[in-house]
Order: structure tokens, then C-alpha cells, then sequence
């Protein structure tokens, strides 16, 4: 099945998360069904996230989650992806440095309102 994830900009930020969750899941020591690499909770957050980057209203542009004025997670999840963050953040350098480079690069790009983009566009036209 064809996935806006398997493409650009979208495919590296969706292998970022599931880099961060697997550094969260096995450092916090959760037990994994056999043959999978995460937890039942952390798969299930991991499904979460995968439809939400689907649906990003911002496409290809989208900034990181972190810094989205929309933010499109429910409370729960998204105190989750906080939690994941954290710890993963920092051990991401280590582990996948060219993830963690662009991620950081992504993070300090200017992020404006889908609406309001979308306004500047057509004033341009
Ligand atoms: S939080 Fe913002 S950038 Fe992240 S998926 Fe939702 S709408 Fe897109």
C-alpha cells in the first residue's frame, strides 16, 4: 500500500520516531512480544503517531512536532512523545547521528500556520 511516509521528508521524520521509541523501549527495559522489537504500550503509540504523520495538514513541510503550532496529539499521547524525547533526545546523537543532525536542523526552521502560509501564498499569486 502506498504511504505519504515512504517518500522525502516525511520517511526520515517517521524513522526518527521509530529510532527514538526503540531507544525508549529497550532503555526502560519493557518486555516485547516475541519477533517484535517494541512493547505493547510503545506500539501502540508507534500506530499513534504513524496516523497523525499521515494526516499532517503540513505535508512534505511539516515542522517538527515539537515546535507545531496545531499540534494535532491528544493529551495523553502527547505527554507520551514528550517522555520519549527526553530520554531519547540526547542518545540519538550517538546511535543515529544523521537522524539526530536533520531532526535538529528541522527543529530551528521557521514554522508558520498552515492557514497563514497558505494566505501568503495566495497574496503572492
Ligand atoms: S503535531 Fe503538527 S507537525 Fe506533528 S503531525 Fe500533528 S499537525 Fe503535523
Amino acid at each position: 500500500m502506498d504511504s505519504r511516509l515512504d517518500t522525502g521528508r516525511l520517511r526520515r521524520e517517521w524513522r526518527t520516531m521509530q529510532a527514538m521509541l526503540g531507544i525508549y523501549c529497550s532503555g526502560h527495559g519493557h518486555i516485547c512480544p516475541p519477533g517484535q522489537r517494541l512493547c505493547t504500550e510503545c506500539a501502540g503509540f508507534r500506530g499513534y503517531a504513524e496516523r497523525r504523520l499521515e494526516k499532517c495538514p503540513y505535508g512534505p513541510v511539516k515542522p517538527t512536532c515539537a515546535k507545531c503550532p496545531i499540534h494535532c496529539y491528544k493529551p495523553q499521547p502527547r505527554e507520551f512523545a514528550r517522555e520519549v524525547m527526553r530520554y531519547a533526545g540526547p542518545r540519538m546523537l550517538l546511535r543515529h547521528p544523521w537522524l539526530s543532525l536533520t531532526h535538529f536542523m528541522d527543529k530551528a526552521r521557521r514554522v508558520e500556520h498552515p492557514m497563514a502560509a497558505r494566505r501568503s501564498r495566495s497574496d503572492r499569486d
